[in-house]
């Protein structure tokens, strides 16, 4: 019924082509409340995995995908992605592509998600009470005398008390507005604690200088994250054009070479949307990486290529699960 080449086309579209890691932080620390790190030992072994048993590939060769390649990926543009990840990849000479939000940028402004954490989850004192307005409701928290939370705690191992609650529903929150009602809010909160949330310097971002040596890589690509971290399905073409492309541009002033591919902040299918797709076309971006897992099949859109979240794996589990993958 089917001719040869017609059978071998449709064996192609089944045949996994490949899959997209998702990092974010590889570094020691007690207080990973989002789950974000992978510690150096469990990515060195992740990148032992790849070097033996699969094709790490940079995502800028799309072209010359196989089954069984791989790529590796890092969002926001945190430090340690230099510090620690960067002397792994070169060990195991794997590539990677960096997607950098430029507003973080030597701490310029920091993520809701940290200040949140150092606010909520691990400062000495609170005040006793909180009342915001979310949603058109009015949100109550009583921390009475609550201590900082245990420092392994995280978000799934569920609320037990007012401060996890506060920082879950917060982020929650933060997450679903846009940029404008997400700068009042934590102007709000700042106001209510009687302080800046300083940084502890633990989850630190990319200096500009860090950034450039980063560039300067062989095999290290920069790509885009927006400016402001921004829910894009939230926001006007216009804001949406400023973020997409302005972050860009700093991004190639600072680093001096062109910027060709993007990730989707949060990177679920409801944080951008079509009209997000034909910006980043029309603006000549290469391809865009989003957050929900699956492997590249030769039939994915190149505006929506899924990635798989990688979390703080032993080597083991990190290949059975890759095995899983691209079975
Ligand atoms: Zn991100």
């Amino acid at each position: 019924m089917y001719g040869e080449s017609m059978l071998r086309k449709l064996a192609q579209r089944t045949v996994p082509q490949a899959a997209i890691l998702l990092y974010h932080r590889v570094a020691d620390t007690a207080r990973d409340p989002q789950l974000l790190c992978v510690s150096p030992e469990n990515f060195a072994g992740h990148m032992e995995v790849l070097r033996s048993r699969y094709l790490p590939s940079p995502l800028s060769a799309r072209e010359s995908w196989q089954p069984g390649s791989v790529v590796v990926t890092f969002d926001d543009g945190y430090a340690d992605n230099l510090i620690n990840a960067v002397p792994l990849l070169r060990r195991y000479l794997i590539p990677a592509t960096i997607f950098v939000t430029t507003g973080f940028v030597g701490d310029a402004k920091r993520p809701y998600w940290d200040e949140l954490a150092d606010l909520f989850l691990w400062s000495a004192v609170l005040p006793k009470r909180l009342q915001l307005p979310l949603n058109g409701q009015t949100k109550a928290w009583e921390f009475g005398l609550e201590g900082p939370v245990d420092p392994s705690w995280n978000l799934l191992d569920g609320t037990s008390c007012a401060r996890q609650d506060a920082y879950l529903v917060l982020c929650d929150h933060l997450r679903l507005s846009a940029t404008a009602e997400r700068v009042e809010t934590m102007a709000l909160l700042r106001e209510w604690a009687g302080r800046g949330c300083a940084n502890s310097g633990e989850r630190r971002f990319l200096t500009e200088q860090e950034l450039r040596r980063l560039a300067e890589e062989e095999d290290i690509e920069i790509g885009a994250h927006t400016q402001n971290h921004a829910n894009l399905a939230l926001l006007s073409a216009a804001e949406q054009r400023s973020e997409i492309v302005e972050g860009r541009q700093r991004l190639q002033d600072i680093c001096g070479q062109p910027v060709r591919c993007f990730a989707y902040p949060y990177g679920t299918r409801l944080s951008y949307a079509r009209l997000t797709q034909r910006i980043l076309q029309k603006e000549g971006f290469d391809c865009a990486c989003s957050n929900f897992g699956g492997v590249v099949f030769p039939v994915v859109s190149r505006y929506q290529l899924p990635r798989f979240l990688v979390r703080d794996w032993s080597a083991d589990e990190f290949a059975s699960r890759l095995a899983e993958y691209l079975q």
